[in-house]
């Protein structure tokens, strides 16, 4: 009972500062309606005028009359002058009689160049010379002309490159705006096809719902989670989903967003993301596109940029500053995890990674369903058919997909979408990307046959570690793809696993040259990387009768000289010695793989025969199928 009890309270008193965040959003967003007082050219005109103001009125003196400077010179060689002020090239005149008058000189000569060019001599002043050097209007104004007018200038250069946005002007009130922060009603149901990463999501749930548990027993809370995964599978929905079971404030922004602005606005705006989460802590930050800011520094032509590296900087210092009782889990979205800085994946930061596959036939079978609940939909539509032609779809292409078959069942006033709807809904969104396709049966059969060809060469050739999956789903550029993943890091290599592996590689277009007596294209990467393989074996690793001599290989890096290129090439001669060694190497392989294939081609068939029905298999579906 105790601890319910303390588990309110601490809600109670969390609910209340989450709002605060909130609040101040709404506040921004009044602000920067009233645009004048937050536009920095409101500010610049103010300081403008006060300093024309300031200018007039001190050059406006009422009992002081302006005279001519000879006047003023007649003046003291007659002993009439008490008190000269010089402030500037304004010089003002107390007479002995009390009267005041005032001249202006030349600029550039000084009063004691004035008085010694008229041979008079500074004694004949009564009182005092005073030389005031507070700044005049023109030493004021002039220097402000010339700074301020080049930057109100880049100013509205900038305004203009961000179109009406005009965000840059008012940036430094404005940033509060970046972060969506949505009391998440999406919940899990929502998704669909994460039964695999759901474990480890529930982990993270459990501890944003009650923080204590966990630490109570010493355990390490997870500070920042990598979900990966190509554009359109749900990251962005599964990161809303956790909060939303989880019933935590959510905080998102795009990497890019922080690259858009002036130099140093990234990482003051990391600083105040971090600090509202922690003001509304438990809570959860969403960083979309992180390979935006958190690329491999260094990496790319033009070197670092420092925006980046700064904002790369400022999160990583956020992360690692979180006290052990910070609540705040930080999840980051990708889709090139190659691509980042090795600093950000390091123990303590982004150290859990949830892949998120492009949706395979069941998967995307429930996608359609939660997308066509609330839409009127024709009884006789197959889902399963759907989920069967949109091979490649990804989540977000058929939630489009499902919307555009509402519009178009709109335009023809109909009340339910019809499965025709859908057909060419379906072909509007393929048009938009090539690699979507609705494939034929005939072509995933040969997709299906690829692939397992790699899979069975890769379960027969020696060394190999065990297939992992194997699916005919579209992913990137592919249009299948088998994953072996290695039972233990491995440092070293073997020649025999070498040879397997470009076994493996060569088992696609191996099987394709059984089945069909045909080739396709879709096996040029496989060719592309066992060669590269056979070639590093023969040039670097000695393994072939060339013997154990490093050959420097013909493309030099891209950076290197033109000249020192040339010095390391090889003659005409040791290369083609090479390129025979390459040959031989590849098609002793591929006559491997090509024998295991026609010894096992009953297994061949049942296992593309089970790829077309089911698209992907796990390890123990395929194993069951040998
Ligand atoms: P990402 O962040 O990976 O680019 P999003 O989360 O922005 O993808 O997905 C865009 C939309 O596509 C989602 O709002 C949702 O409607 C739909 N969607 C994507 N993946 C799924 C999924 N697995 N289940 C249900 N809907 C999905
Ligand atoms: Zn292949």
């Amino acid at each position: 009972m105790a601890v319910t009890e303390t588990n309110k309270e601490n809600k109670k008193t969390k609910s209340k500062k989450t709002n605060f965040p909130y609040d101040m959003q709404k506040m921004m967003k009044g602000v920067k309606k009233r645009s004048i007082f937050s536009n920095i050219f409101f500010y610049i005109f103010l300081v403008f005028t006060i300093y024309l103001v300031i200018g007039f009125i001190g050059s406006f003196n009422s009992d002081s009359k302006q005279v001519p400077i000879s006047d003023v010179v007649t003046m003291i060689q007659n002993d009439k002058v008490q008190d000269v002020t010089v402030s500037g090239d304004k010089i003002d005149v107390v007479l002995k009689d009390g009267s005041k008058v005032n001249t202006q000189k030349e600029s550039g000569i000084s009063f004691d160049q004035v008085l010694t060019n008229n041979n008079i001599d500074r004694s004949k002043v009564a009182g005092k010379i005073n030389v005031v050097h507070n700044l005049t209007f023109d030493q004021v104004i002039s220097p402000i002309l010339m700074f301020v007018l080049p930057l109100v200038i880049i100013f509205f250069i900038f305004r203009q490159m961000k179109g009406a946005n005009g965000d840059i002007l008012s940036f430094g009130r404005s940033r509060a705006k970046v972060f969506n922060k949505d009391q998440s009603k999406t919940t899990f149901v929502d998704v669909a096809g994460i039964d695999e990463a759901k474990s480890e999501m529930m982990e993270i749930v459990d501890f944003l719902k009650n923080p204590q548990k966990y630490r109570k027993l010493g355990a390490r809370i997870p500070k920042g989670v990598l979900l990966i995964g190509a554009a359109g599978v749900g990251k962005t929905l599964l990161a809303k989903a956790i909060a939303g079971e989880a019933n935590v404030p959510f905080f998102s922004v795009a990497g890019s967003e922080f690259m858009e602005m002036l130099v140093g606005v990234g990482s003051s705006r990391v600083r105040d993301l971090f600090r509202m989460a922690r003001e509304g802590q438990p809570s959860l930050i969403f960083i979309d596109e992180i390979d935006a800011i958190g690329r491999q520094r260094g990496m790319g032509i033009g070197g670092g940029h420092d925006e980046r590296e700064q904002t790369l900087n400022q999160i990583l210092i956020e992360m690692d500053g979180f006290d052990p009782r910070t609540d705040v889990i930080v999840l980051a979205a990708t889709n090139r995890p190659d691509m980042l800085d090795p600093a950000l994946v390091r123990p303590g930061r982004f150290d859990r990674r949830i892949s998120i596959p492009m949706p395979d036939l069941k998967a995307r079978e429930e996608i359609i369903r939660i997308h066509m609940r609330g839409k009127p939909v024709s009884e006789a539509i197959n889902i399963e058919l759907v989920a069967r032609k949109t091979v490649g779809f990804s989540g977000a292409d058929i939630e489009n997909m499902l919307n555009e078959a509402a519009i178009l069942a709109a335009r023809q006033n109909k009340d339910i979408i019809e499965e025709a709807d859908i057909e060419e809904a379906a072909l509007k969104v393929t048009i938009g990307a090539e690699r979507k396709t609705l494939q034929t049966e005939e072509e995933r059969k040969v997709t299906a046959y690829h692939e397992a060809g790699h899979a069975l060469v890769s379960a027969y050739v020696p060394d190999m570690d065990p297939l992992y999956r194997v699916s005919i789903v579209a992913r990137g550029g592919t249009l299948g793809h088998t994953s072996i993943q290695p039972e233990r890091d491995r440092y070293n290599e073997t020649q025999t696993r070498l040879n397997s592996i470009i076994s493996t590689m060569l088992g696609g277009r191996s099987a394709e040259a059984i089945v069909y007596n045909e080739f396709t294209v879709g096996a040029s990467d496989d060719i592309n990387k066992a060669t590269g393989i056979a070639r590093k074996m023969v040039t670097e690793y000695g393994m072939s009768s060339l013997g154990p001599i490093a050959y420097e290989a013909k493309e030099t890096s891209f950076w290197l000289a033109k000249g020192f290129e040339e010095n390391n090439q090889l003659s005409d001669e040791m290369a083609a010695k090479i390129d025979a060694e390459v040959h031989k190497i590849i098609t002793t392989a591929y006559e491997t793989a090509k024998d295991i294939l026609v010894t096992h081609r009953d297994a061949l068939d049942r296992i593309s025969q089970q790829l077309m029905e089911k698209e992907t298999l796990t390890a123990d579906e395929f194993k069951a199928l040998l």
